[in-house]
C-alpha cells in the first residue's frame, strides 16, 4: 500500500513526498481511509507508530475541503504537554503547506493577548492543552459549537496528570455530532469509560 492509495489530496500528498516519507505505517494505512470517511477512531498506539500523521493528513484534507471561511474553529486536537502540543503544530505546518489553514496553539507559556487574537480572526485547528483550553473558554473567547473533527491523543498521559474531568468537560462542549478520533497506547478501565461514553462506533486500530 502507498499513501498515493489513501484518498488524500494532491497538495498533501506533495507535502508529505517532500517531507520525505514514502510508505505509510500500518496505523496511517489503517486510519486515514477511514477519518476520511467520516469514522470515529480508536487507536491503541504508542509513539513511534506513525500516529500524529495519521490524523494530521486527513485532517488537513478535511479542513481544505471546506470552502467559507471558518470563525468558530472546525476542529480540535488535545495534547497532554506543551511539547507534544508544539509538535503537532509543527506537523501541521509541515504538511499543510499547500492549503491555506490558520490554527492557535493554546498552550501555557503563551500571552493569553496573542492567542486571543488569533481566536478573534477565526482559526481552522486549536491544538491545545486541556487546561489551556478551559481558560480560554471560561475567559469567553472561545465557542467549540463548530468543531467537527476532535483528536484526544495519549489518553492515558491524560489519565496519569489528571486531565479526564477536563476532556469530559471538553468533550460535553463539543456538538455531538462530531467525529471523534482518540489515540491511547494503553487502555485503562477509566479510558475504556470514556470512549465508551463519548466514541460513536469506534473503528479500532491497534498498531
Ligand atoms: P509519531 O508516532 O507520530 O510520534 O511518529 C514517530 C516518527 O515517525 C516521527 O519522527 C515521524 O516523523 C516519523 N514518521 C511518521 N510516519 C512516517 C512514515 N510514513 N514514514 C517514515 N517516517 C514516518
Amino acid at each position: 500500500i502507498t499513501f498515493d492509495d489513501l484518498g488524500l489530496s494532491e497538495a498533501t500528498l506533495r507535502a508529505v513526498k517532500e517531507g520525505g516519507y514514502n510508505t505509510p505505517t500500518p496505523i496511517q494505512a489503517q486510519a486515514i481511509p477511514e477519518v476520511l470517511k467520516g469514522r470515529d477512531i480508536l487507536g491503541i498506539a504508542q509513539t513511534g507508530t506513525g500516529k500524529t500523521a495519521a490524523f494530521v493528513l486527513p485532517m488537513i484534507d478535511i479542513l481544505a475541503a471546506g470552502r467559507a471561511r471558518a470563525r468558530m474553529p472546525r476542529t480540535l486536537i488535545l495534547e497532554p504537554t506543551r511539547e507534544l502540543a508544539a509538535q503537532v503544530a509543527e506537523n501541521f505546518d509541515k504538511y499543510g503547506k499547500y492549503q491555506k489553514l490558520t490554527k492557535a496553539l493554546l498552550i501555557g507559556g503563551v500571552s493569553f493577548g496573542d492567542q486571543d487574537a488569533l481566536l478573534a480572526r477565526g482559526v481552522d485547528v486549536l491544538i491545545a492543552t486541556p487546561g489551556r483550553l478551559l481558560d480560554h473558554f471560561e475567559r469567553g473567547k472561545l465557542l467549540l459549537n463548530g468543531v467537527q473533527v476532535m483528536v484526544v491523543d495519549e489518553a492515558d498521559r491524560m489519565l496519569d496528570m489528571g486531565f479526564i474531568p477536563d476532556i469530559e468537560r471538553i468533550f460535553k462542549l463539543t456538538p455531538f455530532t462530531r467525529q471523534t478520533l482518540f489515540f491511547s497506547a494503553t487502555m485503562p478501565p477509566e479510558i475504556t469509560r470514556l470512549t465508551e461514553a463519548f466514541l460513536s462506533s469506534p473503528k479500532r486500530i491497534e498498531a
